[in-house]
């Protein structure tokens, strides 16, 4: 079967940015499970997919536009560091959500000064190329309500 809209595919695979470090992998996880068109993962890689079946090896390289975006830097911002009143180590790393006019954004925290501290709102892969090595695992039928859900059922998908 080859993959196609509201089909399940479920997949193998390792994420290295353009330096050649792994940024994600479904070894030790386990293979990733989605409905291929319905937005469960980036764009780029699903049309890297369209026509694969079971036993394809792939290799596909996605440039931000089709995948987590470019970077906008107005996201990234220092703010007073008394918001972080009760939290006692801020460090690099960290991740919060935050309050914004658009709604809940997840900032992470990039630099902690004496009185400041610099957070990112965009996503930590914004603006990074992804080079994807893939191997389908297996492709099937969805079923009525997983394609009415936009998500998996089952094994490797939503439990409900
Ligand atoms: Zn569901």
């Amino acid at each position: 079967m080859k993959i196609a809209e509201n089909l399940v595919v479920q997949i193998d695979y390792t994420l290295t940015d353009n330096d050649g470090k792994v940024i994600d992998s479904s070894e030790g996880a386990g293979p990733l499970t989605y409905l291929q068109g319905a937005g469960n993962i980036i764009p780029g890689l699903e049309e890297a997919l369209i026509g694969k079946e079971t036993g394809d090896k792939i290799e596909a390289s996605i440039a931000p536009d089709k995948a987590y975006g470019e970077r906008v830097e107005e996201m990234s911002q220092q703010v007073p560091r008394d918001l972080f009143a009760g939290i006692d180590n801020i460090e690099p790393g960290m991740q919060f959500q935050s309050e914004t006019d658009q709604g809940p954004v997840m900032v992470t925290v990039v630099e902690v000064a004496d009185d400041t501290v610099t957070v990112d709102g965009n996503h930590p892969l914004a603006g990074v190329h992804l080079n994807f090595a893939v191997e389908v695992r297996d492709v099937r039928e969805a079923t009525a309500e997983e394609i009415e859900h936009g998500h998996v059922h089952g094994e490797g998908g939503h439990q409900h």
